[in-house]
């Protein structure tokens, strides 16, 4: 633990923060390399084309240098898989090890390394580096050293990720614009482009725009077989495809929910064009996508909609494309369609789910679940979270996983957020009324929500409504939530906490590493990401992780709270390291009001 502390000192230090890029990696590898006694330690960089990477620092005991040199992932596939697909590579025996072995005659020979430790640096999603330890002596890395390099991982990203957001003097308009895990444009942008578009349609009387709708086929069963993060990167792969191809007339591309894109293309509509162009797209996302060593090859379904012949208006286009593209799926998938005003009727689009949502929301007709979170020590309930659901006249209970996509797309977090906060006051005074004593809640605000200087004034105004004290209420937070204008979203959580509200950080390990962030932020509390509990204790990444997260939490004075627990060997490894609450299917599902009630709180 004192690898962290000594990581955390340097980190906050001034001098490290005001300093420059290149002496900041001087510093971090000096530091890596005195504190883990290791001879030679290096940070790569993947550039735009991911084909290779270049050493950006390296330092070696005789001073460090910053030299270039480049490795080719033609030339090192098993070392560069390795990087794609695991969370740290430790490699006591480096010569002979399959991932890295590949570098024995050229380098690790002459050089006489033996054992490495590499940790990617992940940017949000994005693999875009490795920090690489090299020992001429045996190493079997244990736990702390490997959640060390982790650390310093987390802290290259950090620095990337402020670098970039320094770059963007739009970061706000940014965040609002565009898809973050792919850099695409979003619906938003779709949306205004075309009403552009429309207006100057109309105002010139001439011309004519097509959107073509693109879904990519089957990709539940990508994520289903091959894991999420592979979807992920199939579905970045097919959007950076999307932006590269040529097509007449091209105009702007969005990616506009999961695995959807749509393409405007500007007067050039013809319908043997606009065929050619579909035919185009559908080559360009056929062609084999190389991950992780699988090969896996998609289709696509396609909806076109034609203005003025099809429609005159913004959101006529958007439905007519999407109508069209459910009809390809229809028949049979892997085709485009035209759109034609027969197929409108039958296709339930996202707009009337966007609809029925914001009549919910409007008429407070969501519904909220509770799941307990537990003292790890004491297994009994500290606080629920509050989890919304839908009950859909036709589909059913619905989970947020269904629904919440829609409703950022059609910009009702906010509203959703309100009707939620509502329902669960709502809960949390009939309690009181019955004599029925509750514990704190956890309300999930979403990043849209953070970024209005109202929300506290709202909060002050609901609590007040239901006579429910703001100090009853805990809020998570993800880390993508507080990437944007720092001060303002500083102001805000501040504001919350001030009015006597805990804050939490949710899902913390999945995102943007949020290291010296999370220090001027008053969080009291991190939730540490479900997908890291899953395969604990085995998996020894993971633990590493998990281990670094509760260092890193003991240092900032937080308390954490394991996601996902759902096994006794999950419970135990957790408990033995020092987490302090726990939450999952082991101890309860989320539960309807009535049944949280009648299982954990007894009514009076
Ligand atoms: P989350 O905040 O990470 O919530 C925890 C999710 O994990 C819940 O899914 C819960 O049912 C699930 N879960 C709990 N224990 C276990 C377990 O042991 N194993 C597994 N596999 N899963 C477990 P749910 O209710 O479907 O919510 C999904 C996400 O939707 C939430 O993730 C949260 O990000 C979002 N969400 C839910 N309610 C709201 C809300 O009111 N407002 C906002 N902005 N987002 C919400
Ligand atoms: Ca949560
Ligand atoms: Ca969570």
């Amino acid at each position: 633990m004192n690898f962290h502390k000594a990581l955390m000192e340097l980190s906050h230090s001034p001098e490290f923060i005001n300093s420059e890029r290149k002496q900041k990696l001087a510093a971090l590898t000096a530091l890596c390399a005195t504190l883990l006694k290791v001879e030679r330690v290096s940070i790569w960089q993947f550039p735009e084309q991911r084909t290779h990477i270049e050493s950006e620092w390296l330092y070696t005991p005789d001073g460090a240098a910053a030299k270039a040199s480049t490795l080719y992932k033609s030339d090192n596939p098993d070392y560069f898989s390795a990087l794609e697909s695991e969370r740290v590579l430790s490699v006591p025996d480096a010569q002979n090890d399959l991932r890295t072995r590949g570098f024995t005659p050229d380098y690790l020979r002459p050089m006489n390394i033996t054992s490495m430790l590499d940790a990617p640096v992940f940017d949000g999603a994005r693999l875009s580096g490795v920090v690489c330890l090299e020992s001429i002596t045996y190493r079997k890395w244990t736990l702390p050293e490997i959640s060390f390099v982790i650390a310093i991982a987390d802290t290259i990203s950090l620095m990337n990720t402020h670098e970039a957001w320094l770059d963007s003097k739009q970061a706000l308009e940014y965040a609002t614009r565009y898809d973050s895990m792919t850099g695409l444009l979003n619906i938003k942008s779709l949306r205004d482009r075309i009403g552009y578009l429309v207006d100057k349609l109309e105002r010139q009387g001439r011309g004519s725009l097509a959107l073509i709708w693109v879904d990519v086929d089957r990709l539940k069963s990508i994520n289903d077989g091959l894991g999420a993060q592979v979807g992920d990167n199939v579905i970045d792969e097919i959007g950076q495809r999307l932006k590269q191809i040529t097509v007449p007339g091209k105009d702007l591309l969005a990616r506009i929910g999961g695995d959807e894109y749509a393409l405007i293309i500007r007067n050039q509509t013809q319908p043997d064009k606009l065929e050619q162009t579909a035919s185009r797209i559908r080559q360009v996302i056929s062609r084999p996508i190389r991950l992780n060593g699988h090969s896996i090859t998609v289709g696509a379904s396609l909806g076109i909609c034609h203005l003025p012949a099809d429609c005159n208006t913004t959101e006529d286009l958007l439905r007519g494309a999407e109508a069209a593209m459910y009809n390809a799926k229809h028949k049979g998938r892997n085709q485009a369609c035209f759109f034609d005003s027969s197929i409108q009727i039958s296709a339930r689009s996202r707009f009337e789910l966007e609809n029925e949502l914001r009549t919910a929301i409007q008429e407070q007709k969501l519904d909220v679940f509770y799941q307990p979170i537990t003292h790890a020590t004491r297994s009994t309930v500290e606080s629920v979270e509050a989890l919304v659901r839908w009950r859909h006249a036709e589909r059913g209970l619905l989970s947020p996983i269904e629904f919440l996509d829609v409703a950022r797309g059609g910009g009702l977090m906010y509203a959703l957020g309100e009707c939620v906060l509502r329902r669960v006051c709502e809960h949390w005074q009939w309690a009181r009324q019955h004599q029925i004593a509750l514990p704190e809640v956890s309300v999930n605000l979403a990043p849209e929500q953070v970024l209005i200087a109202e929300l506290p004034g709202l909060i002050r105004t609901i609590c007040a409504e239901y006579d429910v004290p703001v100090n009853t209420l805990h809020f998570e937070v993800t880390e993508d939530a507080i990437q944007g204008d720092i001060t303002a979203i500083s102001d805000i959580l501040g504001e919350l906490v001030a009015d006597g509200a805990q804050l939490s950080i949710d899902d913390f390990g999945t995102g943007y590493s949020s290291l010296s962030r999370l220090k001027g932020l008053p969080f009291s509390r991190i939730k540490i990401d479900r997908s890291f509990i899953g395969n604990i204790p085995d998996d020894e990444e993971d633990c590493a992780i998990i281990l670094s997260i509760l260092a890193l939490a003991k240092g900032l004075g937080l308390s954490v709270v394991a996601e996902g627990v759902e096994t006794e060997a999950h419970e135990k490894w957790l408990c033995e390291q020092g987490c302090d609450y726990l939450q999952g299917y082991l101890y309860s599902r989320p539960l309807p009001f009535d049944q949280l009630l009648d299982h954990f709180f007894v009514r009076a």
